[in-house]
């Protein structure tokens, strides 16, 4: 019905009119006026009775109470109101419903958490992958459930551009790659890959790549060790066997030096190599590399300098550090037109420690530059024959940092020399234990 102000006044000034006429009959217009009011009042308060008990228990009837004028208008308007609004609750359950469904229906787990981590809502394949339990883990902080510390760093960083890969904790032959997004009041949505497949193909490269390199080397040994021999007996020989003899023994070690990287990479990137908390002089290392550096540049007469501004160790594994630095250092050397400068420096700040190789050399184009750390990349192909690098070294050096959480910057320009530089965590500087005299 149309609401129509101008007809309840109406409805009621007639009520109270012809109650101070029967009031008139009676001799008592004001009375009778007065009974009209109490009555209207009366009315009033009732049908406000009713309309409280209908508000307060909606659900005991669907139908709204009866009424006639205002009031009446009043109880169809909020009962249109209340049905439109169960219309909506039924749409948005039913809209809720189906996510879940089609997000239950993924073979990915997917976990939503509040700011601290506390789990709101996750669905099928992330109670089967993270082994979560339906009533009992509502509300856990998820640190607690997957108590990976890798998890927890990566979940406490908001840092999320890359993705981590864990173990599950409910099991662990189940290799997982974690995705997690921001949203809503900094929630997160968490989403659970199973990459057991691609995890293991890859682990199976790594492993062919590791045996047969280690199977490769015993006769490239015995090869490259009877060819060093016939090259010192090389007067021996007919002339026209001399050149073959040569060639022949320097592609040998040249082999040989691709199969001690491939080794030392496969090692690197199984883990082959432990961590422990092994501590590192980084000042020592850095001196002795240079030493040899210098050897190596011979007669191009590099000038190789060493500036150490801290003289804090560094947790992490010597050796591998070792082969990290030396291939920046010696690629500085080989890089570098004699007579060039190279610097090396070890240096700290608050973002972490950093060691920067700076040569004065040949630069290389930025459109290699993101490609240089993969395995064979070179950026001049057909230089490489000239140094004898075997392209696996900036490979090697980029596993090292990522065994140390660390990672590589590189900067150059065609022409005026390139700076390399490892980034390190602060957290991974340890002080030196000043050293006793003993007397
Ligand atoms: P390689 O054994 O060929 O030196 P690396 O992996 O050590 O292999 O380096 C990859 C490529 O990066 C090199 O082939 C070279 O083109 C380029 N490169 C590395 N270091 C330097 C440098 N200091 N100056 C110029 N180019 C460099």
């Amino acid at each position: 019905m149309q609401y129509n102000w101008s007809r309840y006044l109406r409805l009621i000034f007639t009520g109270l009119a012809g109650a101070t006429l029967v009031g008139w009959f009676f001799g008592h217009p004001l009375y009778g006026l007065l009974t009209g009011l109490v009555m209207y009042l009366w009315w009033t308060l009732v049908q406000a009775h009713r309309l409280y008990q209908w508000l307060a228990h909606p659900s005991a009837s669907d139908e709204p109470p009866q009424s006639v004028g205002l009031w009446g208008d009043i109880f169809d308007s909020l009962h249109k109101l209340h049905r439109d609004h169960l219309l909506t609750q039924d749409r948005l359950r039913a809209r809720i419903n189906r996510v879940q469904e089609s997000t239950n229906a993924m073979r990915d787990g997917v976990i939503m958490t509040d700011t601290r981590g506390a789990m709101e809502w996750w669905n099928g394949s992330a109670e089967y992958l993270l082994g979560f339990k339906p009533d009992k883990d509502r509300g856990q902080y998820i640190h607690n459930l997957i108590r990976t510390p890798a998890f927890k760093a990566y979940f406490d960083a908001r840092d999320y551009r890359e993705p981590l890969e864990i173990n599950s904790p409910a099991k662990p032959h189940i290799h997982l790659q974690i995705q997690i997004s921001l949203f809503g009041d900094d929630d997160r949505l968490i989403v659970a890959k199973d990459v057991t497949r691609l995890f293991q193909l890859e682990q199976m490269r790594r492993d062919f790549v590791g045996n047969v390199s280690h199977e490769m080397r015993t006769p490239l040994t015995v090869i490259s060790g009877y060819l060093e021999t016939l090259v010192d007996h090389s007067d021996e020989l007919p002339a026209k066997w001399r050149r073959a003899i040569k060639t022949m023994a320097a592609q040998s070690s040249r082999m040989e030096s691709l199969i001690t990287d491939l080794i030392l990479l496969s090692k690197i990137e199984t883990g082959e190599h432990t961590l422990d908390d092994a501590l590192t002089d980084v000042e020592a290392l850095v001196g002795q590399i240079c030493h040899d550096a210098r050897a190596l540049s011979g007669e191009k007469n590099h000038r190789i300098s060493v500036q150490i501004t801290d003289r804090r160790l560094l947790k992490g594994d010597e050796s591998q550090l070792r082969s990290a630095f030396s291939n920046l250092i010696f690629n500085a050397v080989k890089y570098t037109p004699a007579n060039g400068n190279i610097v090396v420096s070890w240096s700290t700040n608050r973002h972490g420690a950093h060691l920067s190789v700076k040569d004065s050399g040949i630069g290389i184009d930025p459109v290699h530059i993101p490609r240089l750390t993969e395995r064979f990349y070179r950026a001049d192909p057909s230089r490489h024959k000239d140094t004898g690098g075997t392209g696996l070294g900036l490979a090697i050096v980029k596993h090292v940092l990522i065994n140390h959480d660390g990672n590589l910057e590189i900067k150059s320009r065609m022409g005026e020399g390139s700076e390399f530089i490892c980034h390190f965590p602060r957290e991974r500087l340890v002080e030196r234990v000043p050293e006793t005299t003993g007397d």
